[in-house]
């Protein structure tokens, strides 16, 4: 198989304070894993565009995207939210970000590639429809969807989330767009505190309590996605791949383990083969332990690639 591994230098020049956990260390720590286990050698490597403004305004509110252009610090930074603070190089980093995702989508539905990693930051989960929120300032994954619903005219597309927060933002702006299926493993309670029972049909609530591990994290799968998933039959697999439901991330307490990792990418590229050719598009959320990131990224791509 073929994989594609999309980045850009501006994703780490977005700095926010020195001991901030959404750092450019996260994205270092990933190359080099990649790279000391020589699996960086298998993937196509690719530099990220700019995603357009007329991408970005398909998937946001046109007057929030003009807002964060206008805001854009040239020294300082500028507070989108409590956490979400935009620096003089986060713009650049967004719009890469996003854009990344975008050429990802095309790689892997122009055949070029079976599938395709995202290695950018800031995150875009929590961004919702005309507002930043959780360091997302636009929702990089839902730029990437919405072009591969609109340029490529595709009817059916699943977007697994994994990361230990729920993807509130991804949820918010696709929750009445039947083309897309949402599921979305989260602790519970715990930012962005959904409502783990209010729902539509096209969206799956996967809420672990603290201290849940791989076996209730699977069981969860088992019950509550793969079903789901088969009966949708997704032409195109996206996963906003959170690594911050490993036990050693500060950020949460869930208690998921590298192999736990490993399972459920095996399993979604298997759903993947049987009905999209493999297809899938897998892009970064959080993960704030930097070592363990890097492991889970490195072991995620290893399914990826089949090596
Ligand atoms: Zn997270």
């Amino acid at each position: 198989m073929t994989t594609a591994y999309l980045t850009h230098p501006a994703c780490e020049e977005h700095k926010l304070a020195d001991d901030h956990p959404e750092s450019p260390q996260r994205l270092e720590a990933i190359q080099n894993r990649l790279i000391a286990g020589q699996l960086m050698d298998f993937l196509r490597w690719r530099e990220a565009d700019s995603a357009t403004l007329a991408q970005l305004n398909a998937t946001h509110c046109p007057e929030y995207v003009a807002s964060i252009f206008a805001r854009a610090p040239e020294e300082g930074h500028v507070a989108l939210d409590d956490e979400t603070l935009m620096m003089p190089n986060t713009l650049e980093a967004a719009l890469r970000a996003s854009g990344a995702v975008v050429k990802a989508v095309d790689m892997v539905l122009q055949d070029e590639v079976n599938n395709a990693f995202c290695a950018v930051r800031p995150p875009g989960h929590h961004a919702e429809y005309d507002k930043a929120m959780g360091f997302c300032v636009f929702n990089n994954i839902a730029v990437g969807a919405r072009h591969a619903l609109d340029a490529y005219g595709l009817e059916r597309i699943a977007i697994i989330d994994i990361d230990c927060h729920h993807g509130n933002g991804t949820e918010s702006i696709f929750e009445s767009d039947a083309r897309v299926l949402y599921a979305s493993s989260y602790q519970y309670p715990l930012f962005p505190y959904p409502d783990p029972g209010a729902s539509h049909d096209n969206i799956v609530h996967m809420p672990l309590e603290k201290g849940a591990k791989g076996e209730e994290f699977r069981a969860a799968y088992k019950r509550d996605l793969f079903p789901a998933l088969e009966a949708f039959k997704p032409q195109l697999i996206m996963i906003s791949a959170g690594f911050d439901a490993l036990a050693e991330d500060p950020m949460g307490q869930l208690r998921l383990k590298e192999e736990d990792i490993v399972w459920v990418t095996q399993h979604l590229l298997d759903i993947a083969e049987r009905y999209c050719e493999g297809r899938m598009v897998s892009v970064l959320e959080g993960g704030y332990n930097t070592d363990a990131t890097g492991r889970a990224v490195f072991s995620h791509l290893k399914v990826m690639t089949g090596l």
